[in-house]
């Protein structure tokens, strides 16, 4: 196949409606079917990219191999189709307007007035095709952020009507997606949000092929008929999403619906076989019957917002069906932690996360958590901030520096056994220039780590400025941390263990990124091994 398809999927009514679980659906089926597929999303925002945004403010900042910082939906991407997302997949308004007018300052238009249109909408245009045009895809699914008859978003809306034209007949779809509400008083399903919806797009000259319309009750045939006759869609075009009990199951459900059947006709591609969705459907099998149940304390201090940790609970889903466990993740405030409230708040626990995060708010009450689950022999795993204050916890009550800390929460502490990275030093810029993306780790032999991932070379991904003091390696060392994974190339500490202990682990790394549905990620599926084998 040489054209590559698009596939654009745009959102109406209301934010929230999952419009990266849809995308992340088709996709499944598209790729079950044997079509290489991958999708990206375009935000409306000004910020270049999430990176910069609080977590409260917009969830998870997402790590890509290549050290992209972007947008939660690519963790879904990654969990759903099991391939490695890139840069590529996420762009903002931000990264486009920063691009033109570089162009523009290098003069690269001379002479001409810099525009919306076209100079804006080409730019869009040109990035939307750019993994289509890799030749490494068959199908592209684009999906749109924010919603159709917002300011921002417009001229994302132009572009997609432009590359629809320019692409011809059957290479460029649009799949439209909305919500029926449900009227209590009236004891009815709506469908006038969606016409208004599907109107505003064709305002802007875009015709949707699709609509999948999201309801908390079945759609009826008769209400079916409406939707398709008020929104000029063909019938088997409207797509029911039902709420489901896991995200999960969205690509059963849109096969059922056959949402991939209608893409692939209003491409004009065939079928090919029926999706092979048996790996995926054997996960589901254990996900909904577990055998056992372990808590497991996540404590940090963004978790009011469930988005904040995303891939992480999402982690603890995917391992938790490899053990036949259900897994229920016990958010606890970091802030209101401290060493006379821990027992209460942390007894009964199977185990315990210390999650990553960034500057000083909550952070002795991670301390605090560490030093509760390393004395009570708590399976205990610390994401980035959570190894770092890992390290502090043994500095300060095993070793004795009691004002042991990282320079990041204070900069005056006679002790930094977490402090700036050396090429951190001379950057002033915020955006995008942690220590990012894929890293090697090298793992020692006979540690609890190397027994875990079963090998001594891998690759994870990082997201931080601050790490492991190497001034006081040999000092933790001989006071028994073990120091069980080191960058091969600049000897900084990712791992580190202790001995006597069922599992204390702490990662530099994210390894939260990586954990998909096919390939749960080794950490997290003995982890939660260790909770079980604790509880009982
Ligand atoms: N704030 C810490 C650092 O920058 C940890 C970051 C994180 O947990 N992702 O090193």
């Amino acid at each position: 196949m040489n054209q590559t398809k698009y596939i654009f999927v745009t959102g109406g009514v209301t934010s929230s409606l999952g419009k990266g679980i849809i995308a992340a659906s088709l996709a499944k089926l598209l790729q079950a079917r044997g079509y290489r597929t991958t999708i990206q999303k375009f935000d409306p925002y000004i910020n270049v990219d999430p990176g910069t945004l609080n977590p409260y403010e917009h969830g998870e900042c997402y790590v890509t191999n290549d050290g992209a910082e972007t947008d939660l939906d690519l963790g879904h991407y990654e969990r759903f189709l099991n391939v490695p997302t890139s840069q590529a997949n996420n762009v903002t308004t931000g990264r486009i307007y920063l691009s033109v007018i570089e162009k523009e300052r290098r003069g690269e238009f001379l002479g001409k007035t810099v525009q919306v249109v076209p100079h804006i909408t080409n730019e869009i245009k040109e990035r939307m095709q750019l993994l289509g045009k890799s030749g490494d895809y068959d199908i592209v699914i684009t999906e749109i952020g924010g919603t159709v008859g917002d300011i921002e978003s417009l001229p994302y809306i132009e572009s997609v009507r432009q590359l629809v034209w320019e692409l011809g007949e059957n290479n460029g779809i649009v799949i439209h997606l909305t919500l029926v509400p449900y009227l209590a008083a009236a004891g009815e399903l709506k469908t006038k949000p969606t016409q208004h919806s599907v109107k505003t797009l064709m305002e802007s000259g875009i015709k949707a092929d699709i609509l999948v319309c999201r309801t908390e009750y079945e759609l009826s045939e008769d209400l079916r008929h409406k939707l398709a006759l008020f929104c000029n869609v063909k019938r088997e075009a409207v797509i029911q999403s039902i709420d489901a009990s896991t995200i999960y199951d969205v690509p059963n459900l849109m096969l059922e619906e056959g949402l991939d059947k209608v893409a692939l006709k209003k491409l004009d591609l065939p079928e090919k076989s029926t999706p092979d969705l048996k790996l995926w459907n054997e996960f589901l099998q254990k996900h909904k019957n577990p055998k056992h149940e372990v808590n497991i304390g996540l404590v940090g201090k963004y978790v009011e917002l469930q988005d904040s940790y995303k891939s992480i609970l999402e982690a603890f889903i995917h391992a938790g069906a490899t053990n036949e466990t259900k897994v229920n993740v016990i958010s606890i405030h970091s802030e209101y932690l401290d060493a006379k409230t821990a027992e209460n708040q942390l007894k009964g626990l199977d185990g315990i996360l210390v999650a990553p995060g960034f500057g000083g708010r909550g952070i002795e009450g991670k301390i605090e958590t560490v030093r509760y689950a390393r004395e009570n022999n708590i399976p205990f795993l610390g994401i980035c901030l959570g190894m770092q204050m890992a390290v502090i916890e043994y500095s300060r009550n095993v070793l004795g520096y009691a004002d042991a800390n990282s320079t990041e929460m204070n900069e005056n502490t006679s002790h930094p056994v977490i402090n700036l990275m050396e090429e951190q030093k001379t950057i002033t810029d915020k955006g995008g220039t942690m220590r990012l993306g894929a890293w090697k780790c090298h793992l020692t032999e006979n540690t609890l780590a190397h027994k875990i991932y079963g090998k001594s070379d891998i690759l994870e991904r990082h997201r931080h400025r601050y790490e492991f003091n190497g001034e006081y390696l040999e000092v933790l060392q001989k006071a028994g941390l073990v120091t069980s994974g080191i960058n091969p190339e600049t000897g900084l500490v990712e791992v580190i263990e202790l001995e006597n202990h069922p599992f204390f682990i702490g990662v530099q790394y994210h390894p939260e990124y990586k954990s998909t549905v096919l390939a749960p990620h080794p950490l997290f599926v003995s982890f939660v091994a260790a909770a079980v084998k604790h509880k009982n």
